[in-house]
């Protein structure tokens, strides 16, 4: 143990959450007594079969999809690349032109990163000081050869929502396939599918398991394959399935989630923290419900973020990906954040298992840690 206290408060959900009981529950027994491969005639492969129709059927409706538009992957991770190079692909003798912005998670921004290498062109839209990517800059990016654009639904670190609808009839009105990643935003923002193509999510942002994710394709819309062999999930996605992970997948998407209580409790969060000097909140003010970030002038993000720890506060540093990166958050420096502030920027991400109590505890806890930081720094303001 690192930790001097034994309680920890953990406010990194943004990176990951805590698996729900009922979730695990409905897992166990396709761990133990329904192990039979879905893909095999006998009954124990049939019952395993069906625990997955079933899944998808709740995933299918949480989202407003049909249950044959849903195809599991290993993660977000695996979503974004099959949907980047997957719809990119069967199109390329239209144009190799795709359109993404600068604060895209890394899965998305990475993949791109390759293909660029490998004959695509990107674009990557500014965003405003609230990490707002602008209709009209869409509209200038594209050209004749755009076949693709992916824009996130929620962002993982500031917690902008973008303006989605409009952003996808953008692409609609040209007849541009539109990809996006709600990840972050899944079951906590309200989702219109009328002009997305795909989108990609993931179980454990949401108390499910890690290490399952699924790719929503509308009927009808082209997507090439990236992984080969068996033909699962309708030929888009080879590999046994993850039985267990399906199946805990669809449970969580089941449960309630808490909007209300969490912007609540966020709001406060946020005053509290604004009440110290030289606290500044980036993103908007009416962001994701369960993200707040925020930079500190005169702190190293690193060093507070490491005595927060010591006392049992788990908060992060902008992405989980990139926490041990000493380079400032590209989202952070697309905001048009000076490098110093940056470096001085946390993320504390809530969950539903999190009580006013133990929020007014970390709060004191970052104001304490920030002052003593600050006064052997000899920070002024
Ligand atoms: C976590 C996250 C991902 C990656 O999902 P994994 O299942 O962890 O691979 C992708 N996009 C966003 C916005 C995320 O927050």
């Amino acid at each position: 143990m690192t930790t001097t206290e034994s309680r920890i408060i953990y406010l990194d959900n943004a990176a990951t959450t805590r698996m729900d009981d009922e979730v695990l529950h409905r897992m166990i027994p396709f761990f133990t007594d329904i192990y039979g491969n879905p893909s095999s005639a006998h009954r124990f492969g049939q019952d395993a079969k069906d625990a997955i129709a079933s899944a998808r059927q709740k995933i299918a409706q949480r989202l407003g999809c049909f249950p044959d538009e849903i195809i599991f992957t290993s993660s977000g991770t695996e979503a974004n690349n099959l949907a980047l190079w997957g719809l990119a692909w069967p199109q390329k003798s239209k144009g190799n032109h795709i359109i993404t912005s600068q604060i895209e998670h890394a899965s998305v921004l990475e993949t791109c990163k390759v293909m660029e290498e490998r004959g695509f062109h990107v674009a990557y839209l500014p965003v405003d000081r609230k990490g707002v990517i602008s209709y009209q800059a869409l509209q200038e990016a594209i050209t004749p050869q755009t076949i693709l654009i992916s824009l996130q639904h929620g962002n993982n670190e500031i917690g902008t929502i973008q303006p989605l609808a409009e952003l996808a009839a953008c692409a609609k009105q040209r007849g541009i396939v539109f990809h996006t990643d709600i990840v972050q935003s899944f079951v906590k923002v309200p989702l219109d599918l009328t002009h997305i193509d795909a989108c990609s999510l993931s179980a454990h942002k949401i108390h499910g398991p890690k290490g399952i994710g699924a790719l929503y394709l509308r009927r009808g819309v082209l997507l090439a394959p990236q992984l080969f062999g068996g033909g699962q999930e309708q030929t888009y996605r080879s590999g046994t399935e993850n039985v267990p992970g399906i199946v805990g997948f669809g449970e969580a998407v089941t449960r309630s989630y808490p909007t209300l209580r969490l912007q609540k409790l966020r709001a406060s969060l946020i005053h509290n923290l604004l009440a110290l000097p030289g606290v500044f909140l980036n993103g908007p003010e009416q962001g994701l419900p369960h993200l707040v970030n925020v930079s500190f002038a005169g702190i190293d993000a690193e060093t507070l973020l490491e005595h927060l720890s010591h006392q049992g506060i788990m908060v992060s540093k902008g992405s989980a990906c990139h926490a041990h990166e000493l380079q400032p958050s590209h989202v952070l420096l697309a905001l048009g954040l000076p490098h110093e502030l940056a470096l001085g920027t946390i993320r504390i991400s809530i969950s539903k298992h999190i009580t006013e109590e133990e929020l007014d505890c970390a709060v004191r806890t970052i104001r304490s840690c920030v002052s003593s930081l600050r006064s052997i720094s000899r920070w002024k303001q």
